[in-house]
This record gives C-alpha cells, structure tokens and sequence, in this order.
C-alpha cells in the first residue's frame, strides 16, 4: 500500500475527528455563561499559532510557559460543561448498545411507586440527595431509616397516615425522612395553576442541586423539578429515563442482569 496513500487517509480521518470534536464542544458551550471564556480562550490558542508562525519569540514565550496554567484553568473553568459532555459521551446511544446503564433497584422502586400514585389519584414529593447535603430540610420532618421500596412511599403519602403531607427525601439508596417542608420557590413565571407542591419542588432545585420528583394529586401528573426548572407531563417511561440517566443514587449496587 503506498505509504503517502495511507497518510493522507489518516490525515483526512484526524481533521474529521477533531472538526467533530470543535462542532460537539461549540454545540455544548453554545448559549452558556461559558461562551464568551471559550471564545477567549479560542483567540488565545490562535494567537498562539500566529506568534509561533511569525516568530514572535517574546509573545510565544510567554504564551507557552502560560500553557500547563491554561489547562488547570480550563478544567476549572469549564467544570460544569466538561461534566455534562463526559456525561453525555457515557450516555450515547451507540455505547449504550454495549454497556446498558442499569436501572437501579431504587431507581425502579421510585418509578413503581409514581405509577402506582397516579392510578391512586394521590399527590407525592420525592427528593432524591444529590451532592449537596439536605440535612436542614430532614429535620423538618420525620426522621426514618429504611430500604426504598414502592410499598413504603406509596403507604407514607396515602391519607390520613400521619406522614402523607410533605416531601420524603432519599439519600444514598435510603428513605431518611418523610413529611419534610421544603423551601417554597418565589418564581413569579410559575404558571398560577401550580400550587405549593410543585412550588416547594421547585424551591429546593433552586437551592440545592437536589432531584425532585411531583406527583400531583389534582391531574396525577409526573414533574421533575432540578437545576431550577419544572419538567412537566412525564410518563412513566419518561420519568424512568430521566431517573435512570440523571440520577445519581450514591452507594447503589447495580442491579444482577441476570
Ligand atoms: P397538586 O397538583 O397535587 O394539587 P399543587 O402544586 O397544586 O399540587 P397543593 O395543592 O398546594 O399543590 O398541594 C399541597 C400539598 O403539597 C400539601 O398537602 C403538602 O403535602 C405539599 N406541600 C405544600 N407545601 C409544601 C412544602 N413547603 N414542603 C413540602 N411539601 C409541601
Ligand atoms: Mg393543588
């Protein structure tokens, strides 16, 4: 095989990889607070370029001792988004052919028991933990220690049982409180129509990066509130997808396939 031949095809294979590579990352900064820091440090790396090619040895000098710095800086800086991408290249769907992500035991229990609310026609409010510790809001309610099983969160929200009203919250693969109050969001753009329930969901994503999960009694209609924003009108697919992708519940054991 002519060795120029092969080059030029694994030159041609690079670029594609690396104009992919730019197209998925601009896709990914596009619209975020990240915008403006990429599109500077972009200039930076051109600039780099151009010092080099024109020989400016003072300007180059500086610009690649600044090198290592720019790359911490960059992990630093890009954190959030460099999290999201990671997270979505292990959420692809051709790798998802190869390595299914499990549904955890927890993960389905959750999804069980949403199900088996909405035929009830009863309201719930699942916080699942995420990083940020959720200690205050467990001490507004009843403290509990049990394995999450559907059985137990369709029986707390069942009236007149003592535990029904408020939230339960889940940390790690464990029901540690129920009856909770959480923190009201003061959202004005809420639609008038959703009342405290969703509002309290709501409020605890805009403090802490916590899931929640809205059952609502009036249309048994499933939300997730996170980051801040109200997903509405999930099926129970949907809600599954979302808990199986997103959720993180810290400790679990994977679920045997077999
Ligand atoms: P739904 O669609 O189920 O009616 P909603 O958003 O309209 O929900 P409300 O009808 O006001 O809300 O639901 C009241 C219930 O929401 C209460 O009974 C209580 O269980 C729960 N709730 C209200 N405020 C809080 C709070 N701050 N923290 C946790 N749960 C709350
Ligand atoms: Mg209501």
């Amino acid at each position: 095989m002519n060795p120029f031949h092969f080059n030029l095809t694994i030159d041609i294979l690079d670029i594609i990889i690396v104009a992919f590579l730019f197209y998925r990352l601009f896709l990914l900064f596009k619209g975020s607070r990240a915008t403006q820091m990429f599109i500077g440090l972009f200039l930076l790396i051109i600039l780099s370029f151009v010092a080099q090619w024109l020989n400016l040895n003072a300007l180059n000098w500086i610009l690649s001792s600044l090198k290592t710095v720019w790359v911490i800086a960059f992990v630093i800086l890009f954190q959030p988004e460099l999290r999201k991408a990671l997270t979505q290249l292990g959420q692809n769907r051709i790798l998802g052919v190869f390595f299914k992500v499990e549904e955890s035991g927890t993960v389905s229990e959750i999804v069980k028991a949403c199900s088996q609310l909405t035929q009830k026609g009863l309201g719930a409010i699942i916080v699942l933990e995420q990083d940020v510790g959720l200690r205050n809001y467990v001490e507004t309610g009843t403290t509990l220690d049990s394995k999450v099983t559907s059985e137990l969160l369709v029986t707390i929200f069942t009236p007149p049982g003592p535990l029904h009203d408020g939230a339960v919250i889940i940390e790690k693969n464990r029901v540690v409180a129920a009856g909770c109050i959480l923190p009201l969001s003061q959202n004005p753009r809420l639609a008038k129509s959703l009342g405290t329930r969703h509002r309290a969901g709501l409020g605890l994503s805009e403090e802490t990066d916590a899931i929640t999960i809205i059952v609502s009694e009036e249309t048994s209609m499933i939300s997730i509130a996170r980051g801040g924003k109200l997903k509405r009108k999930l099926d129970i697919n949907a809600l599954r997808n979302e808990l199986v992708e997103k959720v993180s519940v810290k400790g679990e054991e994977p679920v045997p396939t077999t």
